[in-house]
């Protein structure tokens, strides 16, 4: 008998060379239908291969991320079976698991494949699904390996081999299929039953240019149909909400080949945009004690090696700014840290000063590759809500539950309901990769976690993902299309403060080390309003939409009345603008409803008439007639529902 642990922690036995498929039968055959991989002692193992000795269990459907690999990367050898089946010269290389779906890079000689290939493709692929072929492992000498693969002259997995430890070498069977691989495979190909070839694209052997090119076919499966139709429509859904496409739309950004890739330009709407969020954040910024700084774009490079940003970034990094005399060197400013710390070392602190808490929205610049850089997401200069908090080791606990606080009101605010957070610690087998006092890092750790869980957060902790100055904490956010974003991070730093020798006088009249939290809410202005605009789909919240309300009158008639309708939505400080053109009104209002203006205020002979308005929701609901003034209270009241005071 062999002891296997499970994830709960539970022990039992089972009989010498049971699968993991017979130990999910024996909790349930619900579970044993479902499951579609495993892993024994942290090795990924087929559903059945035999166990022979006492180890921990881990059982993966498809619904775990382990499980979907296993699903993909079987599905990557159909995928190689359906090409070799159309394309018998084809050449096999590599074919792995993705975040989403799988590929295979082929060499297909002198053919070439075209999406007009695509659907013989998905329907062998899936004939052969439905054949129920069991994928069966076997290990091969390498003498073997090399001799299979150099009989079909294909020199890609020969060189693959060649890298490998004889006794080290498995292939993979299924049908009358065969490839090189490690294993990790679902039971059997009757699990796949909806498979789309997406796309194909040019990949160099081994990704080196100086390699051949090679034809990447990339597909994904699912185990059920509408699985893949939800996908499907997912990604629609997630073209028609692309930041780059909305923001283009919405006239909120753009970029100009004269100005520079990476750098965006905010057009009027956008800035105005952006400046009532940094207002809003600023508002509760002031509530929680923080105090606005400036500082400048460029910092001496003394400044960047005093802080260690030049030996860390400084080759990969926008290049030294040079004086035409004195020979004096700068940078772009990378980061606001260093800057804010010069601001602390102003003057010297009491201890019953702090902590201070120094805020920007500081612009910073950093050098991405051209092909790394997308939209808003992956910019070359961008402005961070940043801001240091510099205190005693002793406020670090509240320190970090004022920063969730306010965190948690900015995710709120912008209709953010779904996040996570990961609690970033050190590594203890690895200490001399950590600077500062090691009782120190166990106090902000345990501030973080007390923090944490003080606040009801639901988190993780990941050790070994602390900086070497500090620990920290990330917020994960999932958007309204389920895809998570990495947003705000609160980082505690012991670095800095010893580089920059930063002080304060304590009770006992001595000088002492403060300790310093980075944090920013949004991350960066540039990257959470991309965000935004996916996650809303140009459907800002009311307080922060460009354009409030649009009015539309059915002619020229009314222009006075128009006016005098402005004017008053203006003292009640309604942004509002008026669609003049001389069109139709059921056209004015598609138009309106393209550009999601949230409210429609149509004026008519009868509106003139009675003074009133008629007001459409975007979407469509009709809210009727009435006077300016019922209308002002449906804005202030959807405001107020969303944009609560933050309160400390
Ligand atoms: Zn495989
Ligand atoms: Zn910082």
């Amino acid at each position: 008998m062999i002891k296997i642990t499970l994830p709960d922690g539970s022990i039992k036995e089972y009989a010498q060379k049971s699968t993991p498929l017979d130990v999910a039968k024996s909790i349930s055959e619900g579970l044993a239908r479902n499951i579609v991989s495993a892993k024994f002692n942290e090795n990924t193992v087929e559903t059945t291969t035999p166990l022979t000795h006492d180890g921990s269990l881990v059982l993966y459907t498809w619904n775990d991320d382990e499980g979907k690999k296993a699903f993909w990367h079987s599905s990557a050898h159909i995928l190689a079976q359906a090409i070799l089946h159309f394309y018998p010269d084809a050449k096999l290389t590599i074919g792995p698991a993705i975040e989403n779906g799988f590929y295979y890079d082929v060499d297909f000689g002198d053919e070439s494949i075209s999406e007009n290939d695509f659907k013989k493709i998905e329907d062998q692929m899936l004939e052969f699904a439905r054949q129920k072929f069991e994928f069966t492992m076997r290990e091969v000498s390498k003498k073997d390996a090399l001799d299979y693969y150099k009989k079909q002259h294909n020199e890609f997995k020969v060189e693959l081999i060649e890298n490998l430890t004889d006794g080290d070498i498995t292939f993979c069977d299924h049908a009358d299929f065969t490839d090189l691989c490690r294993g990790g495979h679902i039971p059997n190909t009757g699990f796949i039953k909806a498979i789309k070839i997406m796309s194909v694209a040019g990949a160099y052997w081994r990704g080196d240019e100086k390699n051949k090119q090679l034809t990447r076919v990339y597909g994904i499966s699912f185990p059920k149909q509408k699985d893949l139709t939800a996908y499907l429509e997912l990604l629609e859904e997630a073209k028609k909400r692309d930041h780059r496409k909305l923001g283009k739309e919405l006239e909120l950004f753009t970029f100009s080949q004269k100005v520079g890739q990476g750098l965006p330009l905010w057009l009027p709407k956008g800035a105005a945009l952006r400046s009532r969020l940094e207002d809003f954040l600023k508002k509760a910024q002031q509530k929680a004690g923080y105090e606005m700084v400036i500082t400048p774009h460029i910092g001496q490079k003394e400044l960047y090696v005093t802080s260690g940003h030049y030996a860390k970034y400084g080759a990969d990094s926008f290049q030294p700014i040079h004086t035409p005399k004195d020979d004096e060197e700068f940078l772009l400013k990378p980061m606001n840290c260093p800057h804010h710390c010069e601001i602390y070392n102003d003057r010297p602190y009491s201890y019953k000063e702090l902590p201070k808490r120094f805020a920007e929205f500081g612009t910073v610049y950093r050098y991405e590759q051209s092909g790394e850089l997308h939209g808003l997401t992956r910019v070359r200069g961008f402005t961070q809500d940043d801001a240091h908090i510099f205190c005693m080791q002793e406020q670090l606990d509240q320190e970090f539950k004022n920063v969730i606080d306010l965190s948690l009101y900015v995710l709120g605010s912008l209709g953010f309901e779904n996040f996570t957070a990961q609690v970033s610690v050190r590594d203890l087998e690895n200490p001399d990769k950590y600077i500062g006092d090691v009782k120190n890092w166990e106090k902000a750790e345990q501030a973080i976690i007390n923090a944490a869980n003080d606040k009801g957060l639901d988190y993780k902790i990941v050790t070994g993902e602390a900086a070497f100055y500090g620990p920290k904490l990330d917020f994960m956010v999932k958007d309204a299309l389920g895809r998570n974003w990495q947003l705000g991070t609160i980082q505690v730093d012991y670095n800095l403060p010893e580089r920059f020798d930063l002080t304060y006088k304590g009770s006992d009249n001595q000088l002492h080390r403060p300790v310093m939290i980075h944090r920013a809410p949004f991350g960066s202005m540039e990257r959470f309003i991309a965000l935004l605009l996916e996650h809303t789909g140009g459907n800002f919240p009311l307080w922060l939409t460009p354009e409030q309300a649009i009015i539309l009158p059915i002619s020229e008639k009314f222009e006075i009345y128009t006016k005098k309708v402005l004017n008053l939505m203006e003292n009640y400080e309604i942004r509002a603008l008026v669609d003049e053109r001389n069109e139709k009104t059921g056209r004015k209002i598609r138009d309106a409803e393209v550009r999601k203006i949230p409210y429609m205020i149509i004026i008519g002979e009868n509106e003139e008439n009675e003074g009133v308005i008629s007001v459409r929701r975007h979407g469509g609901e009709d809210l009727g007639k009435m006077t300016i003034e019922d209308f002002s209270v449906i804005v202030k009241k959807e405001i107020e529902n969303t944009l609560q005071q933050f309160k400390v």
